[in-house]
């Protein structure tokens, strides 16, 4: 992603796996090993598509949830924050970090929307995926 934006820093591969893989937007959110645990914890039978727009669909559909795109963006941001500890502050990644990334993001944005959340049923399949 960098290497896109002119920086003067070297391209990256991707810090999630050892795979030596050229970081870009569908390795690191999707197709990387790191990145398809963290969606199927929350998504089982993701499986990533040749586009970002068609795997956050394919997330929508098994989600089937109002708050879809909500999760899906914080499940996105929880992979970010964990490369960028990795990198910035040689935070080993680990899939317990990136959740509890994603724990402590869900409660920021969801206490003003949590009323509404509580009556949703994808809320209570959700938060037991998470326990
Ligand atoms: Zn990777």
């Amino acid at each position: 992603m960098l290497d896109k934006k002119n920086s003067h820093l070297q391209a990256l591969h991707c810090v999630l796996c050892s795979m030596g893989i050229k970081e870009t937007i569908d390795h690191l959110f999707f197709e990387c090993p790191f990145a398809l645990t963290c969606w199927r914890y929350i998504c089982p039978n993701f499986i990533p598509h040749q586009s970002v727009h068609d795997s956050f669909a394919a997330i929508k559909e098994e989600l089937k949830s109002p708050f879809h795109m909500e999760v899906s963006v914080l499940v996105t941001w929880s992979i970010w924050r964990t490369r960028n500890n990795y990198i910035f502050n040689q935070i080993q990644p680990s899939f317990y970090r990136c959740k509890m990334i994603f724990k402590e993001e869900l409660i920021l944005i969801s206490f003003p929307i949590f009323l509404t959340w509580l009556t949703a049923c994808a809320y209570y399949n959700i938060i037991n995926k998470l326990q």
